[in-house]
């Protein structure tokens, strides 16, 4: 068993006590403990907003993206030895540890190169800017400058590699430390690969922190000029939306939460085809990768009436390819979930769905006994328009309800009842009907994913969150945004209008020249 450490001022911390103990999911065994008591909080997040936020402001983007070039490498170095810690800590079989590990290392590498691409500046360069009064020489201009305070992720437990490394690269290179905090019981892997990060000297002194175990006091040391981005459900979204210094101190807040993912199949499809074929591989994979514990997972898929049957068969035929157990056996593709609890919940969560008139279409095998396995499920709500729950309720586990609709208008409507979400994917290929998809769900969705002809066999799975896309969503999701290239970097940057001459200004902002 290892006890996990936290790194806050410069210094690895065991905490004091016990602390909380982390499982193996596959078998219920006390794999870590992680503690946070008796930390100083208050004196980790100075030392990180002083040492930390002078030293990468000091560098240029493209030092800074050197430094995530090097994060990416020293743990893309690791990788295999990352994957069985994967494996040990979330259950993860190879698949998914590659997908949360090999997608830490794809953003890193990302920012690395956008850093490398902005080049030896501090600041992002103002645009062109615009006159202001009669005058031709009085201007104004928009100028960009990193935080002078800290930036604090909360992460949720199904990504602690990704969720770590997206958030620390968008903030490292706009040029504010970091102190992340994964969520405890998957934290044993994050642990590891800041743990290799520290090691290696990449950062300068307070440039990335981590918080191993529970949160305690650390938010209320929050103030004004510091960043707070979440990942986790809504609940504790509203938690942190309402802590009184967040409040009072207007301290910038970003929100991901939960999501009721969409997939619809647009009129006009035919069984069989190869979107048909996209459609039915990509729902298959959204439900049981990473066991469904993933927040752009589609938990509700939408069909035209007339092919609720022939999703209903496909789907399930699909679905029976996945065979579920503990990661590293014979051709298992789905480990279990990550905790008791969530079994738990997910067991009920389907309860739920099945009261509310949800029909079983289709259960898997999993194995019984030790270890938090739940079967593949695929439910069928008959009658969306009436039902409530299931617009409701995300049950995050490998389960997602099919329904039928009656015209489009009818299919936006039901999308739009889950509050906003994090992505919506449309298959079809009619443009009339893809046009009024895609305007109609937009409001709705922080991505929209067409899967048509000429792409079905180009596409990304649509779980997939790619760091030059925004990632995010609306109403229940969150309200936020993350990632999508350079936007990812303005939460971390104030954004002033400076107004004078023109020259003057063009010269101390360092605007591009006109050639
Ligand atoms: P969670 O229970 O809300 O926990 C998320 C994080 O918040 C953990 O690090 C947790 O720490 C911390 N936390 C909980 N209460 C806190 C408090 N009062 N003060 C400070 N920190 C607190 O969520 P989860 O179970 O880890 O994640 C599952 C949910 O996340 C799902 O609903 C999923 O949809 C959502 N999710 C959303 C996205 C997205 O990008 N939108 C991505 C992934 C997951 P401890 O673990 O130490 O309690």
């Amino acid at each position: 068993m290892i006890r996990l450490q936290s790194y806050l001022s410069g210094r690895w911390e065991p905490g004091e006590g016990e602390g909380a103990a982390l499982r193996d999911p596959s078998t219920d065994e006390i794999v870590a403990q992680a503690s946070t008591a008796g930390l100083d909080f208050a004196a980790a997040l100075e030392f990180a907003r002083e040492r930390g936020g002078a030293a990468l402001r000091a560098l240029t983007f493209a030092e800074r993206g050197a430094l995530l070039t090097a994060m990416s490498k020293r743990l893309h170095d690791d990788r295999d030895e990352l994957i069985e810690i994967s494996a040990k800590s979330a259950g993860t079989p190879r698949g998914d540890a590659k997908f949360d590990i090999d997608g830490a290392t794809g953003t890193l590498a990302y920012y690395g190169s956008l850093g490398k691409r902005l080049g030896a500046r501090h600041w992002l360069a103002p645009d062109e800017g615009e006159q202001l009064t009669r005058s031709s020489r009085f201007w104004g201009y928009h100028v960009e400058l990193p935080l002078r305070g800290v930036a604090v992720h909360v992460n949720a437990f199904n990504f602690p590699a990704w969720g770590f490394a997206e958030k620390a690269a968008v903030a490292i290179l706009a040029g504010v430390p970091v102190v992340t905090k994964p969520a405890t019981a998957t934290s044993w892997l994050t642990y590891e690969c800041v743990k290799r990060i520290v090691d290696s000297e990449i950062l300068p002194e307070g440039a990335l922190s981590l918080v191993c175990g529970g949160a305690g006091d650390l938010l209320s040391h929050l103030r004004s000029g510091d960043a707070l981005a979440f990942t986790g459900s809504a609940e504790t979204g509203r938690t942190l939306r309402s802590l009184p210094n967040v409040i009072e101190q207007n301290v910038r807040l970003n929100v991901e939460a939960d999501s009721l993912n969409s997939t619809v199949v647009a009129p006009g499809i035919e069984r069989g085809s190869e979107v048909w074929q996209l459609f039915v591989r990509d729902v298959a994979r959204e439900v049981t990768q990473k066991s469904g514990q993933k927040c752009t997972a589609t938990r509700r898929v939408l069909v035209p009436r007339e092919l609720l049957t022939a999703a209903q068969e496909d789907l399930s035929a699909e679905l029976e390819r996945t065979k579920v157990g503990v990661p590293g056996d014979e051709g298992v593709r789905m480990g279990p979930l990550t905790t008791a609890q969530q079994k738990r919940d997910v067991v009920e969560g389907i309860r739920a769905l099945m009261d509310e008139g949800a029909e079983r279409t289709f259960r898997g095998e999993a194995p019984e006994g030790k270890g938090y396995f739940v079967p593949v499920t695929l439910l069928t709500q008959p009658k969306p328009t009436e039902a409530a729950l299931v617009h409701r309720l995300e049950v995050f586990g490998p389960v997602t309800t099919l329904m039928p609709y009656d015209g489009v208008g009818e299919a936006i409507e039901l999308v739009a009842r889950g509050g906003g979400s994090l992505l919506a994917t449309i298959y079809g290929d009619d443009t009339q009907a893809l046009t009024e998809l895609v305007l109609g769900l937009a409001p709705h969705s922080g991505r929209v994913l067409v899967g048509s002809r000429k792409v079905a066999d180009q596409t990304i799975p649509p779980g997939m969150v790619l760091p030059s896309c925004i990632h995010g969503g609306p109403g229940r999701a969150g309200g936020g945004e993350e990632l999508g290239g350079l936007r990812g970097l303005r939460f971390y940057l104030q954004r002033t209008a400076v107004q004078g001459d023109r020259a003057l200004l063009a010269r101390l902002l360092d605007v591009p020249r006109e050639e």
